[in-house]
């Protein structure tokens, strides 16, 4: 039977899952417990067959939910679990090997995301207390981001803020652009040269890649930095939340919902969050959602464009999360703003690529001319693949020497 590990991704009142085999093309048996906290938690699981079947959980806690989830995968049990961990802080810089150490550590990291790791813990308590004998490994949103520069992850505000509290840019989505800079490296002549990787999903945001290593990235301190989101603002004047106090009498807690909750593509068109719904009612002439598009493309352009300056060169642009990977649209029409840079998309490549596949969409190839252009490429992310293949090497590397933890 071949190897699966089980990859993890709790959150507070729901917890994804995939049992992802080590061999590249089997199935992927996985599904998600919704509701966890409320009276009526839900089991939906799709096994390796794609049968899907849905479970009442009634009752059920983090640990009773983890114990179904085994029960109902069945026969195959993992070798190992990966979780993903929201935020790692400056101690994290790459996947590591559970201990009570690395646990204190995550909690350590819970000021900087008070929602997330928490919940990320809740998981991890629940998995070594049921699978005491299964190696367990963390897998951080914000390590691949670890290599930027200082310069890059400051922020301009006083510096014992930084060395006080932490407060500086530290990035999220690592697993998707450690992922997407993987597969550029393979894919591409360019190797590992320049990129600036758009990962453009519920959440979005943008990273400048130089040999594999990140520069720069869009999301900062928390992930409600940089591009717009479907929810979420992207970057607002900081002096906006003063503003919003002081003249408007709005709590700190009402700040917070309004950037998180009630913003970007939802905010902008007044009508939904998700790119498809826009897409459509843009077509059919509604102005909000003309409006949350073009801003979306333009901030979009305008991000992608500021992150090449991170780059010594940039040899190329990729797309990837449900936008990303499926919306010609925004593509094109981010990429018509920035003209600066030189993209040269081929129009029936970027709308004719299959949805859910990778390819090449730029024109260079076909170019008589000398000039070195960008080449552009949409490639679907895999951050489950990425959290296996993160802990399913470090498991091995531990077996073979004993001392290695990361
Ligand atoms: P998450 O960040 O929650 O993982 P996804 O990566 O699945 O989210 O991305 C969700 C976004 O992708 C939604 O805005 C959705 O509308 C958009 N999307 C999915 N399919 C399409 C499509 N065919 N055209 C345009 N947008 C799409």
């Amino acid at each position: 039977m071949n190897d699966c590990i089980l990859v993890i991704n709790c959150g507070s009142s729901s917890i994804k899952f995939a049992l992802v085999p080590l061999q590249a093309d089997h199935p992927r048996p996985g599904g998600l417990v919704e509701r966890l906290g409320t009276s009526e938690p839900v089991l939906k699981i799709t096994d390796e067959n794609g049968i899907r079947q849905q479970f009442d959980l009634a009752g059920a806690d983090h640990p009773a939910a983890m114990k179904a989830i085994l029960e109902h995968l069945g026969e195959r049990q993992p070798i190992a679990i990966g979780h993903r961990v929201v935020h790692g802080g400056e101690r994290f810089k790459s996947a590591t090997l559970i201990d009570d150490d690395v646990i204190d550590g995550i909690r350590k990291c819970t000021s900087l995301a008070p929602l997330h790791n928490p919940a990320n813990l809740d998981g991890i308590e629940a998995t070594r207390r049921l699978f005491p004998e299964l190696p367990q490994v963390a897998v951080f949103d914000t390590a691949f981001h670890q290599t930027m520069p200082e310069h890059a992850y400051r922020y301009a505000i006083p510096t014992e803020l930084y060395q006080k509290h932490g407060i500086r840019r530290y990035g999220f989505h690592g697993s998707s652009h450690a992922y997407i800079t993987e597969r550029l490296a393979e894919l591409s002549e360019r190797g590992t040269g320049g990129w600036v990787i758009a990962h453009l999903g519920n959440g979005c945001s943008a990273t400048a890649v130089w040999q594999g290593r990140s520069m720069d990235t869009s999301m900062g301190m928390t992930p409600l930095e940089g591009l717009v989101m479907g929810t979420r603002s992207g970057d607002v004047d900081p002096g906006l939340h003063l503003h919003l106090a002081n003249q408007c009498g709005w709590s700190v807690q009402q700040i917070d919902q309004m950037l998180n909750k009630h913003s970007g593509l939802m905010g902008v068109s007044g009508l939904s969050p998700d790119m498809r719904d826009l897409e459509q009612a843009a077509d059919k002439g509604h102005a909000g959602a003309r409006l949350a598009l073009d801003v979306f493309c333009y901030r979009l352009a305008r991000t992608l464009a500021a992150l090449s300056c991170a780059l010594p060169r940039l040899d190329g642009i990729a797309f990837t999360g449900g936008i990303g990977e499926n919306s010609p649209l925004v593509r094109a029409r981010a990429l018509s703003m920035m003209n600066a840079l030189r993209p040269c998309l081929s129009a029936a490549a970027n709308e004719n690529l299959a949805r859910g596949s990778e390819g090449r969409i730029d024109q260079a190839r076909n170019d008589d001319t000398t000039e070195v252009r960008p080449e552009i490429w949409v490639i679907p992310t895999d951050e489950e693949g990425h959290i296996a293949r993160e802990t399913s090497e470090l498991v091995q590397t531990h077996a073979n020497h004993p001392e290695a933890r990361t």
